[in-house]
């Protein structure tokens, strides 16, 4: 029997709001522990949450770009459970009557986009195994969960759908995506069932992954997981669990809890939320251009192919990092090809962000061109480009200080030319025999004679010259 995987996932999205959903408090992350709090996010009896009305447009946004329809009312409730970092009792949380419903992100559906304030932070093994430390900083930040139906059949549609998403909300500025700090967070539910089949088989939640990769290991691992057990007889459980990243496995952390379990009821602190037209139309007037829309209007703008454009605009830092390029040095091709190769491959290989790197777009534009201008040539270029990736050091600097200039004086490459031609009699003899395909050993020979300083441009001339 042949199997397929059912994945839904629940991402959590921290909204950029500067306070908290329900107070005044600051959002500020990396602050001192339990300095960000107040009586109304410590739970202190008797006090009043506010909702924050910025966070509440930052969802609506997020409803809109996601194509949802926005719900005219909303409802919060309270979640009731107990937990240390919980010193309420009970999250604050869209259950019944969310804000968004019935959205999509190209061919999944999502189900729901509803707001939430998050809980504290436990924190373990700070010196003493037997003490364990609560941060009720993150006590009501502001949330929204994005729920997609169970329509991603795989592990790496899942991680893509998740980098879409990601995608979208940096665009919006409603999250700022980072997924280490916390910021976007993920459960995925996974079940299999025999291919052919139009029931869904029980589901296991795999808890708060907080990587991309990480959730493509965690749900490949959890669909042999269930396809091992199946294959054995064996009855998959409902049940929540984690990833254990060290050990490459997800382990059982408790059986699913049903919702009745949380006595979920409308909060009597709350007013339900009343989103009018006119709101939304005003919200809908402030959306940025997203990724979509940037892609084809850099092809027409720049006249960079349509591979390019949707390259560069995959991440809105990365688009403006192109545009910024663009705009000092006017040479759009040139640039989105050394982005794209050159740029794109070192972030990879050192694990950077494009925002996290030293070199300006001034500075890689300039580099550029000097390509051009026939200051450097494109080998060097690249021992450049390096160096200004270690040291955000200015092209021109490095040129200097290297000795890296382009030689283009037609003597010194004559010179080499013919030490070249008078040691490679054999090849010179193939090249004369009418094999001109060795024409390139030759360039390569000269090319490395002058420590790829010389201008290729003027190589090849002198070459043909030379070899008549
Ligand atoms: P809960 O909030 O209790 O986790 P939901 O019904 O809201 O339950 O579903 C949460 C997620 O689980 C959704 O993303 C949904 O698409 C997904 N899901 C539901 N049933 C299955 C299933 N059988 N296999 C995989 N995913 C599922
Ligand atoms: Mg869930
Ligand atoms: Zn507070």
């Amino acid at each position: 029997m042949k199997y397929e995987a059912v994945i839904g996932l629940e991402v959590h999205a921290q909204l950029l709001t500067k306070s908290k959903l329900f107070c005044a408090c600051s959002t500020q992350f990396g602050s001192k522990p339990n300095t960000n709090i107040c009586p109304v996010c410590t739970g202190q009896a008797g006090t009043l949450p506010v909702l924050n009305k910025v966070a509440v447009e930052m969802a609506i946004k997020a409803g809109l770009a996601l194509h949802c329809e926005i719900q005219e009312k909303s409802i919060f409730a309270r979640k009731n459970y107990f937990y240390p970092d919980l010193p309420k009792g009970y999250q604050i949380s869209q259950y019944e009557h969310p804000l968004c419903l019935n959205g999509h992100l190209d061919k999944i559906h999502i189900q729901r986009i509803h707001m939430e304030e998050d809980a504290g932070k436990l924190l373990h093994d700070l010196g003493d195994p037997k003490v364990s430390h609560v941060d009720l900083n993150r006590c009501s930040m502001p949330l929204i969960e994005i729920v997609s139906g169970p329509d991603l059949r795989s592990a790496a549609e899942a991680a893509d759908y998740l980098r879409k998403l990601r995608g979208i909300l940096v665009y919006l500025e409603v999250c700022d995506g980072n997924m280490q700090e916390g910021s976007l967070r993920c459960d995925a539910n996974v079940s299999i069932r025999p291919i052919g089949s139009k029931e869904f088989g029980t589901r296991a939640e795999i808890k708060n992954v907080n990587s991309f990769k990480f959730v493509e290991s965690a749900i490949n691992y959890e669909i042999k997981r269930q396809t091992e057990r199946v294959e054995k007889g064996e009855k998959i459980v409902q049940e929540t669990r984690l990833w254990n990243q060290a050990e490459g496995i997800t382990e059982s952390m408790r059986s699913k809890e049903e919702a009745h379990d949380y006595r979920y009821f409308p909060d009597p602190d709350l007013l339900p939320l009343i989103v009018d037209q006119a709101w939304i139309a005003k919200v809908k007037s402030t959306l940025p251009e997203l990724a979509e829309a940037k892609a084809k209007r850099f092809v027409t703008e720049y006249g960079i192919p349509e591979y390019d454009a949707n390259v560069l605009t995959a991440e809105k830092p990365m688009a403006n990092y192109f545009e910024e390029c663009v705009k000092a040095n006017n040479a759009p091709k040139k640039i989105s090809n050394w982005i794209m190769a050159e740029l794109m491959r070192e972030l990879k290989e050192r694990d950077l962000y494009i925002t996290e790197i030293k070199v300006t777009p001034k500075q890689l534009a300039k580099m550029i061109g000097m390509i051009d201008e026939g200051v450097i040539s494109g080998s060097i270029a690249k021992t450049v480009f390096m160096e200004m990736l270690d040291s955000g050091t200015d092209p021109n600097a490095i040129v200097q200080t290297k000795g890296l200039v382009q030689v283009s004086d037609t003597g010194a490459i004559e010179a080499a030319v013919e030490k070249i031609l008078a040691r490679e009699t054999e090849n010179v003899k193939t090249y004369k025999s009418g094999k001109t395909n060795v024409f390139g050993f030759f360039v390569g020979a000269v090319m490395k004679e002058m420590q790829g300083k010389a201008n290729p441009k003027l190589v090849n001339e002198i070459l043909k010259k030379k070899l008549g």
